[in-house]
């Protein structure tokens, strides 16, 4: 991620650790897809093994990181710093 905006070189992290927040928000966007495959699996894969929930969740939890740490930091910046975007600036 870029340390300040390229558009208006607003800095991102407003203070040390200020990222911290957005890991609780990572948090409940992975809990929210492992929830959604579970749900899935139990009623379209007909409820299998223990094992197989997690070895479907690992590795989509691994795919989705990269996706679900930036979004997670920009839904932090949005709705705690409240900083918005504007388009054409
Ligand atoms: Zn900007």
């Amino acid at each position: 991620m870029y340390e300040h905006c390229p558009h208006c070189g607003l800095r991102y992290e407003v203070e040390p650790g200020y990222f911290v927040g957005a890991m609780y928000v990572s948090y409940a966007i992975s809990g929210g897809v492992a929830l959604v495959i579970g749900f899935l699996l139990f009623y379209f894969g007909g409820d299998p093994e223990g094992w197989v929930y997690a070895a479907v969740v690992a590795p989509v939890m691994l795919i989705i990181a990269p996706i679900n740490f930036r979004i997670s930091r920009v839904i932090w910046l949005y709705y705690v710093a409240g900083i918005k975007y504007v388009k054409g600036l």
